[in-house]
This record gives C-alpha cells, structure tokens and sequence, in this order.
C-alpha cells in the first residue's frame, strides 16, 4: 500500500515542496530512506520507529521504502520526522488518505512520541497558504509562527497518538486562534533606546539622523564610553517601521537561523546585529552543514553593527563587500548553495588608537605613532568606500553631561527622517534611498547650485578628496537637501557634508 504525505524542506529561506511517499513490499524486514538523505534524516528512521512504538503502533515485518521527493533537493534538519510517521501510518492502513488531504506536517519527534519544534515554521506555513493547504499540523512551541500565516487552520496535538485521534476525527481539536502580534511590536519597540536618553553629541546624532534619512553606513570614532553603542542601538528607532510584508521576510530568516522565541516568534522591529570582532566568515554571511544564514542576513532589513572594526580580521571584513553591493549573501558549498537576503545598514565604530585616548583632551594616548598607523590601516579601502559617512564621537565630560539639556525623542527625528525618505523615493525610484546612487543616478539626482559645487571643488583641493569620496560627500549632502526639504544641493547642505567628513579636526587618520 503506497501513502502520500505533503511537507517542505527549505531552500534558503523559500519553502519547497517536498513527498514523502511510504511502500511496503515483501520482502526481508528493512526501513530504507531514499531521496538524498542527510546525516540526520537518516537519524530520523531511528526516532520515528521508537515515536511509533512508544505510540503503540508496530511497524510490519515487511520491506519499508520511504521516498522523499524531488530527490535532487538536498534536505536536513529533523522536520521529515512527523511526515515519515504519518506516511507510515498511511501505509500500515491507520490513517486513510482522505484524512490527510489538504494538510502539511512539519515536525520532529521525540522518542517517546511528543511532537517538538524545528526551524523554519514560518516559511513552511507560508508555503501551506499560497499552495492552497487549509491545514499545518507543527509542535506547540511553533504553534504562533505558524499561526502568523493568515487564513491556515493551525494544529498542535502533543503527541503523536493525539494527531491520529484528531486526524481520524476521534478526539476534536480546535485550530489556533491567529497570532497578536501588535503587542509584541510594542513591546520591541520598547526595547529600542530612543536617542532622548543621549546627552549632548548633537554632533553625532545628526550624523545618525542624515545616515538614516539616506540609508548610508556610517563609521564613529571615538574612545570607549562615548556612546557610540548607544547611539547605533538607537539607529533602529529613527528609521521607517517595516511594513508586515517586509517584517514577515525577516521573521522567515530568523525562523530558518533557529533565533525565534517560542514567546515572541515575530520580528516585529529592525533587527539589530553585533557580532564580536571574533566571528567568523561562517558566522557573518552564513554556511555550515546544512544552509544557515549569518549575521549580514539576521540583519536583513535593520542594522549590522561591528564595534571595533579594526580588531575584525581583514578576512573576514573582505566577505561583507558581496553582501553591500548586492543585498544578498550567496554560500556556496560543495553540497548546496543557497542565496539568503541580507539588505542592511551598516555601522561601525572604533577607537582612534589602540589604547583609544588619541585626539581626547580628557586622557593622554599612550601609544607609539607607529601602533596608531598600524591600527588605522587595518581597515580596507574597499569597505570604506562603502561607508559614506565618517563621524567623530568625542567624549563628554561628565560635569558637562549633567548640565545638558534631554535631547530630542527618536520618533520626532523619525518624522524628519520619513519626510526625507518620501522626497528621495519620488525622485530616486520607490525603495531607491540616496546611498545606493551611484555614477549617472548620482550626476542626475543631486542637482547642485553654483556656490555649493564651487565649495566641493575648492574643498577638494584643499583636503585632497579622492573621486570616491566626491561622490560619497555628492550622496550626503543629497540627503541633508532632503532633510530640509529642498530640490536644490545649496552651500549649506555641502558645507554641513564636507564637515561630517572632515569631522572635529581631532584626529583624520583613516577617513581618506
Ligand atoms: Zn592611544
């Protein structure tokens, strides 16, 4: 008796649609899993026998083929679980085919029979409702992602024995009830600080406005406790909020990482990322075993923050560029490869110096100048030139800080930020921030009056900018003109830019 069940595996962070097909034959006693099976799909066949018997179901002395198709799609992980045992029972004549029609199962088993949960629900349920399944039967833990889904009826039966009670209408359970997920938005957002709580750094926090506005990266410098990590946490909370369809695409990469709570299983806000200067190339654009996105794609859609950039190995920092000019980061393996998006602002901060004081009125520097211009040249052309924003963070003295006014609350910036957004998109192209013009996009989007163009001229020649740094300060000073809210780059929107690149003056090391 042949028994059909549908499930998916994952490619990236798609869902593709993969059968498992169950037969049994005559023949000596074997359970054999064809169609590619991985490390742990093979572990499966263990789990999924002990799930059945501890379940009270004996598999026959018979020849178990189980299929998983396509073949030619490489699958891991322990979602196969649930499917196989369904299909089993199938075959064996406990559950007939018409009971599994119309539902997907994706789910892993324990030993004892309980359903538990895996990575990438969410994509598996939004596969269940585009390809026209009404039902999904995950572990409870997934049981909210899954419900995320609109229009899907989603089940979470404990055990094994409950799904086939529900399945051959013995016992009913009721589908979950939709996922809330205003109020976890709230709650996230909560936990965004909001740049009100920054003391002085008007400086700085303009910079952060403008880098916003326009969706350029940005590199502080500053020593330790200046609030550079602060001030990128806060990054988040002057941006646009996302919109469902773009908070469902990062809550699917997250899913697929394995990073959802079981309590808040929603991305709801920007993410914000900082791995440490330790990581590894695998652990920023993804790999491993079987397809993992990396921290570039955990921060699709939010900010990827590297705190002393310096101390990240050249390496590594070399693997960021694909991400940065094309949005997506592509793993390519021996066994698979796999594209994750990973479309994200970045920020960077580091010291001036090793021992971090260089340039600080408050503290000497105690380092020789030859350490100075080795740390300032472990940074790359390459990736600089991705960054068009380089700003000072100097320190705040602390009898200065407590006499400082609150700053401005984030969402007030936000307005401004919005605003700006609205006039690059009409002029760019929907989506198309100022950071991302380049060459004749640039030449035709940042018209710049006579006085302002004659300030970048006389300020090159002064400074000595390189081409790319004109270009970079043509996309900055396109943004400050959007912030205010004018058609025309004029004197003041590129004299402010040609500041921010300049900086306070106090050290100028690596901003070439
Ligand atoms: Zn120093």
């Amino acid at each position: 008796m042949l028994s059909r069940v549908q499930t998916v595996g994952l490619d990236g962070i798609q869902a593709v649609s993969v059968e498992v097909e169950v037969d049994f034959s005559a023949g000596l006693p074997t359970l054999g899993i064809v169609g590619l099976p991985e490390g742990a799909v093979r572990e499966a066949k263990d789990r999924v026998r002990a799930a059945l018997n501890n379940s009270g179901y004996h598999l026959p002395a018979k020849r178990i083929i189980i299929n998983l198709a396509p073949a030619h799609l490489p699958k891991g992980g322990s979602s196969y679980d649930l499917p196989m045992a369904i299909g089993l029972l199938g075959a064996m004549g406990k559950l007939p085919g018409e009971c599994l029609s119309g539902c997907l199962f994706f789910g892993e088993l324990s030993l004892d029979g309980r359903l538990r949960g895996v990575p990438g629900v969410l994509p598996a349920a939004l596969f269940a409702r585009k390809n026209g399944f009404p039902r999904m039967v995950v572990a409870a833990e997934n049981g909210s992602e899954a419900a995320l889904t609109p229009d899907l009826s989603v089940f979470t039966p404990p055990t094994l024995g409950d799904l086939v009670k529900h399945l051959l209408g013995e016992t009913v359970l009721a589908p979950l009830a939709a996922t809330d997920w205003l109020g976890w938005k709230e709650e996230a957002q909560g936990e965004i600080p909001d740049l009100a709580e920054i003391k002085g750094q008007e400086y700085a926090k303009r910079a952060l406005e403008i880098a916003a506005a326009g969706g350029h990266n940005m590199l502080m410098t500053g020593p330790p406790g200046s609030g550079k990590t602060f001030l990128a946490r806060a990054l988040a909370g002057i941006l646009p909020e996302m919109s469902l369809e773009e908070a469902l695409e990062v809550t699917a990469i997250h899913s697929v990482a394995g990073r959802l709570s079981p309590s808040r299983p929603f991305v709801a806000t920007r993410p914000f990322r900082s791995p440490h200067h330790t990581a590894s190339k695998n652990s920023l654009v993804g790999g491993g075993g079987h397809p993992h996105p990396g921290e570039v794609s955990l921060a699709h859609k939010g900010v990827l923050f590297l705190d002393e950039i310096p101390e990240f190995s050249r390496t590594v920092l070399e693997v960021l560029r694909e991400p940065l000019e094309s949005g997506e980061a592509h793993i390519s393996r021996t066994s698979y490869s796999a594209r994750f998006p990973a479309d994200f602002q970045l920020l960077a901060a580091c010291n001036p110096c090793p021992c971090g004081h260089l340039g600080n009125g408050l503290r000497p520097c105690r380092c020789a100048p030859a350490q100075v211009i080795g740390y300032q040249s472990r940074l790359s052309g390459p990736l600089l030139d991705r960054i068009d924003l380089h700003v000072d963070v100097p320190p705040v003295p602390t009898d200065v800080l407590v006499e400082l006014p609150s700053g401005e609350a984030s969402a007030k910036v936000r307005d401004r930020v919005l605003r700006a957004r609205g006039l690059q998109y009409g002029r760019n192209g929907m989506g198309i921030r100022n950071a991302a013009l380049n060459g004749k996009a640039l030449q035709s989007h940042a018209d710049v009056t006579g006085s302002a163009r004659q300030l970048l001229l006389d300020a090159g020649r002064k400074l000595g900018f390189s081409a790319r740094a004109h270009s970079r300060l043509l996309r900055v000073a396109r943004t400050i003109a959007d912030l205010a809210g004018t058609a025309d780059i004029g004197m003041e929107h590129m004299g402010e830019a040609i500041q921010l690149r300049v900086g306070s003056g106090t050290w100028g090391g690596i901003a070439q």
